[in-house]
C-alpha cells in the first residue's frame, strides 16, 4: 500500500478534513490505510484529538479532498516493521497525550497545586476558621499525609493520575509497561492501528469492534466473526457455531465461583490452567482495549470474570486481569467491561471487587498504567465515591471537635494504595493548609452529589459473599 498509483495524492500521513459518520460537520483526519472494494476506493482514518474507537474506513465522498495536507518529509507515521515487544515504548500517536504539569515552583509546598486553584471552583472552602457556615462534622483533620517515611518530601507533582481542572487525562502515569514478554506493543505496526473484525456475536449481542485484536487472519474479512459466550472459542459462521454449542457444555466460565449476590457471579480463572480460555478471553478483550495487550504468555495472570446469570448460564458481563505476583504493588492489570453492559455500574463493581481482594490480602494496590480513557474514568469515580464515603461517615474522634485521620488509614481501610488516595483528594480540591494541619472540608453540594451518587449505585459487592483466600504464588513454583 506504499507508493503511488492512480490516486497518487491520498497516501498514508495524508491529512484532511473528513465528514463525521453522523454528518455532524467535519473533521481532521490522518489516512492510516487504504483499500479498494467493489472497484471503490476506502480510506481507513483516525480523526485528530479522537479516540481510536472512532476510526473508520470512508469514501471519498466524506473527504474533503481539495484540502488534502501531505504528510511531511518526517511523518509520524510508524512504518511498517512488524511486532516490537515491550521496550517501553510509546505508541506511535497516542490519542490524548497530555504531560503533568508541574506545580509551578511548587517547591516543598505539599498539596500546593490545590490552594486557591483557579478561584473558578465556588465548592471550595479554604476558611475553616468560620465553622458557623459549616456543620463542622463536614470538616476533618488529615494528619501529615507524608508523615511515612516512604515517600519523599518533594514528590507531589509526580503523582501518578495527578489531573488539574480538565478533561485532558494522562494515560501514561509514571511507570513503564512490564517488561516480561507478556506485554506486545502493536502501536508501531501499521497494520495493527486498524480495526481488523468487522462485527462479533457474542450471546445474544452484536457488538462492534473498537479496537484491533490478532485473531487469525483469515477470519477478518468475515462480516462477522462468531464467538461462543461461555469457553469465548471463535469460529467463522452461524452454522459452526451452532454446531459447537452442541458440543460446548460450558454454561460458565471454567473456574472457581468464588462470589456470588444475587445473579452476579465471580470466578477465578487460572492463566495456566485454563490457558485457551485465558488466551481467547484476552483476544475478545483486545476488541475494546487499546491499550494493554497480552495474548499468548497467560500464565503468570489470574483473570475474575464478572457474570450475570440466567436460566441460560452464566454471561460475561465483564473481567478484570491480575498478575500472580506483582513486584509494583499492581491489583489489576487489564480491565473491561463489555459494551452491552458500559454505563451501568458494572465497572464499578468489578473495581470494587479488586479492592475487595486486595483487602482479603491486607495489600493495598492499584490498576497497572496506562489506563484507557474509560477506565480512568471509572477509577477516578470510583476512588471519588469511596473516599467521600468514609469521610462523610467519620464521627469526631476523642478530645477533638471534628475527626482525624491519616491518609494511611484511609489507605488502609479501602486498600487503595496511598498516592491514589492523595491524587483523588487533589482531584476533588478536598484538602486546604490551614494553621499547620491539612484539612478536608466537604461542602453540602459535595455531601448532596455523593448521596445521590451512592442511591445509584444499587449493586455494591457484599464482602460476605467472598469466598477466597489468597495464594501465596511465590510458594508455589510451577503451581
Ligand atoms: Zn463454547
Amino acid at each position: 500500500m506504499k507508493g503511488t498509483d492512480s490516486q497518487a495524492e491520498i497516501v498514508e500521513g495524508c491529512r484532511l478534513p473528513v465528514l463525521l459518520r453522523n454528518g455532524d460537520g467535519w473533521h481532521m483526519a490522518e489516512i492510516l490505510g487504504k483499500k479498494e472494494t467493489n472497484g471503490k476506493n476506502l480510506y481507513y482514518i483516525h480523526y485528530d484529538d479522537f479516540n481510536k474507537r472512532l476510526d473508520e474506513w470512508v469514501t471519498e465522498e466524506r473527504m474533503d479532498i481539495s484540502k488534502l495536507v501531505q504528510p511531511s518529509k518526517e511523518a509520524k507515521t510508524p512504518k511498517k516493521e512488524g511486532v516490537k515487544t515491550g521496550t517501553g515504548s510509546r505508541p506511535g500517536t497516542p490519542e490524548r497525550e497530555v504531560v503533568v504539569q508541574q506545580n509551578g515552583s511548587s517547591g516543598n509546598k505539599k498539596f500546593s497545586g490545590n490552594r486557591k486553584r483557579k478561584g473558578a471552583d465556588d465548592t471550595e472552602i479554604s476558611e475553616p476558621a468560620t465553622p458557623s457556615r459549616n456543620n463542622t462534622s463536614n470538616q476533618l483533620t488529615v494528619a501529615d499525609p507524608f508523615a511515612t517515611p516512604t515517600s519523599s518530601r518533594n514528590n507531589t507533582p509526580t503523582l501518578g493520575l495527578q489531573q488539574q481542572n480538565s478533561v485532558t487525562v494522562n494515560e501514561d502515569g509514571s511507570k513503564k509497561p512490564r517488561q516480561t514478554g507478556s506485554m506486545v506493543a502493536h502501536h508501531d505496526d501499521i497494520v495493527t492501528r486498524m480495526k481488523n473484525i468487522e462485527m462479533i456475536e457474542l450471546g445474544k449481542y452484536r457488538i462492534r469492534p473498537w479496537y484491533f485484536s490478532p485473531y487469525p487472519q483469515e477470519l477478518t474479512s468475515l462480516p462477522i466473526l462468531y464467538i461462543c459466550e461461555f469457553c469465548l472459542k471463535y469460529v467463522k459462521s452461524k452454522k459452526c457455531l451452532e454446531r459447537h454449542i452442541q458440543k460446548c457444555l460450558l454454561r460458565y466460565p471454567p473456574g472457581n465461583e468464588i462470589y456470588r449476590k444475587g445473579n452476579i457471579s465471580f470466578f477465578e480463572i487460572d492463566g495456566r490452567k485454563n490457558k485457551a480460555y485465558a488466551q481467547n478471553l484476552c483476544l475478545l478483550a483486545k476488541l475494546f482495549l487499546d491499550h494493554k495487550t497480552l495474548y499468548y504468555d497467560t500464565d503468570p495472570f489470574l483473570f475474575y470474570v464478572m457474570c450475570e446469570q440466567d436460566v441460560k448460564g452464566y454471561h460475561i458481563v465483564g473481567y478484570f486481569s491480575k498478575e500472580k505476583e506483582s513486584t509494583e504493588d499492581y491489583n489489576v492489570a487489564c480491565i473491561l467491561t463489555l459494551p452491552p453492559y458500559q454505563k451501568k455500574g458494572f465497572g464499578k463493581l468489578l473495581i470494587e471487587f479488586s479492592y475487595e481482594l486486595s483487602k482479603c490480602e491486607g495489600k493495598t494496590g492499584s490498576p497497572e498504567k496506562p489506563l484507557s480513557d474509560l477506565g480512568l474514568l471509572s477509577y477516578r469515580s470510583y476512588w471519588s465515591q469511596t473516599l467521600l464515603e468514609i469521610l462523610i461517615n467519620m464521627t469526631p474522634s476523642e478530645g477533638n471537635d471534628r475527626p482525624v485521620v491519616t491518609i494511611n488509614e484511609i489507605s488502609e481501610m479501602t486498600s487503595i494504595k496511598k498516592e491514589d488516595v492523595i491524587s483523588t483528594l487533589q482531584h476533588l480540591n478536598l484538602i486546604n493548609y490551614y494553621k499547620g494541619q491539612y484539612i478536608i472540608t466537604l461542602s453540602h453540594e459535595q455531601i448532596d452529589t455523593q448521596m445521590k451518587a451512592m442511591e445509584k449505585r444499587k449493586v455494591r459487592i457484599d464482602p460476605k459473599c467472598l469466598h477466597w483466600q489468597p495464594k501465596d504464588w511465590s510458594k508455589r513454583g510451577k503451581w
